[in-house]
């Protein structure tokens, strides 16, 4: 996106990258449909522990859902959109992919690849030529095999710009406690992440999938970069699970009592079927003691209102994240990517200490400050 923005507008462009070929990474995303862009982007669905006053907020407005389509259109690439998300009309990564490519080569920008640059110096020279502007769009340490080997962290300390710590986002999350016992499960969920106060720093909802170590799905993705942020902070984090998030407390405890009338003879895992999967009935009900007067409030709780403390092991694994949470912080640059201090030396991309939520938000963000950092004039 950079590279075809700013030839675009008239420079001379050299696009490095250390594979065969760029961005790899694309092929990856959305299950290999790349779901590139959304049809509702907004502040709120991207996280930064450095973003202190609105920077995201104005880059976003700069290079809305609109323009990102158009510019899509332009390069060929018809869309089609489910629950907001946008993917290629083929539902192929590689159209997107090609169809960059295919631009690139039309624009005329020089591609140098397998050659994986190991500084750029603030002089702006890269691979000993020099530059009027160099763009850093490097990736961060996310799927190591496209290309995004964390170099560009090395580049940039090496550059003298100090980084947060960088964490995986988009992940799922590990729990203290095994469940095991629910691996499998697909259900609607909402998670609320608190730290260890209690105050709530993050709500999610969405399609929740247990498995041994923890919570999979959006719903537990959503939240992993903040609950990452937290747990790196040293502080204890938690998630409550709502696993019936269709009905508030109170409605949900009269649907028991009212089914414990209608269904005499059932036993109280027989009273739950058509609500929840077995095997979530069996984890919500045990050990609920159906004699006790307090059964209902203790059903409700276990449904709604399950606490599971977070593991820290959680911050250190990127093998299952999809982008990261941390790195070049927001006010160090200026609202067209270029880095203060250092002029005509830009950063894009999972580099910046922002990551999106599922649904767009991530790719969205890429191609905004790619476009912003090579929108020349
Ligand atoms: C499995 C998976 C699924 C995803 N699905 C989605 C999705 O559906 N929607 C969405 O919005 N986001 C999704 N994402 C996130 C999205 O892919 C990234 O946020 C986005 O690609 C980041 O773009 P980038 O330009 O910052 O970095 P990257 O796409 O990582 O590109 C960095 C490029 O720089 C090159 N490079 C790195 N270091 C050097 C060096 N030293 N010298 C030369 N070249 C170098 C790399 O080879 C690579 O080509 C997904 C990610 C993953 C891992």
């Amino acid at each position: 996106m950079a590279a075809v923005t700013a030839a675009g507008a008239g420079a001379e462009v050299t696009l490095y990258e250390h594979r065969d070929s760029p961005a790899a990474k694309l092929l990856i995303t959305g299950n290999g449909k790349c779901n590139f862009t959304n049809e509702k982007i907004l502040p709120s669905h991207y996280h930064s522990s450095t973003d202190e006053d609105g920077r995201i907020g104005r880059m976003i407005k700069k290079f809305r859902t609109e323009d990102c389509l158009a510019f899509f259109e332009n390069i060929g690439i018809k869309t089609r959109v489910r629950k907001g998300c946008v993917y290629p009309y083929p539902d192929t990564a590689e159209s997107v992919r090609s169809a960059l490519l295919l631009e690139l080569k039309r624009l005329g920008v020089r591609t140098r690849y397998d050659c994986g640059v190991l500084s750029v110096s603030s002089d702006r020279t890269v691979q000993g030529e020099r530059f009027d502007r160099v763009i850093i769009s490097c990736g961060s340490a996310v799927a190591p095999g496209t290309g995004s080997d964390g170099s560009g962290y090395r580049i940039l300390k090496e550059l003298g710009v100090e980084l947060t710590p960088v964490y995986p986002a988009l992940t799922p999350l590990v729990t203290k406690e095994d469940l095991s016992a629910i691996k499998g499960v697909r259900c609607e969920a909402g998670l609320t992440l608190t730290d260890e106060t209690g105050a709530v720093t993050e709500v999610s909802s969405g399609e929740l999938q247990p498995y041994e170590k923890g919570f999979s799905g959006i719903c537990a993705m959503d939240i992993s970069g903040r609950a990452c942020r937290l747990l790196g902070d040293g502080k204890r984090a938690f998630v409550e699970a709502d696993l019936f998030p269709l009905m508030t407390d109170e409605e949900f405890k009269d649907e028991i009592r009212r089914r414990c009338r209608a269904f005499p003879e059932r036993n109280l895992a027989e009273t739950l079927t058509g609500l929840f999967p077995k095997k979530l009935i069996n984890y919500i009900v045990h050990p609920v003691d159906s004699r006790k007067e307090s059964f209902v409030d203790d059903l409700c709780r276990n449904a709604k209102h399950r606490r599971y403390e977070l593991s820290k092991d959680m911050t250190k694994d990127f093998s299952r994240a999809q982008t990261a949470a941390g790195g070049v912080p927001v006010y160090s640059i200026d609202d067209n990517c270029m880095l203060k201090d250092r002029e005509g030396i830009y950063v894009t991309g999972e580099l910046l200490d922002c990551d999106g939520i599922c649904g767009g938000y991530n790719l969205h963000f890429a191609w905004t400050t790619g476009h912003l950092a090579g929108s020349i004039g």
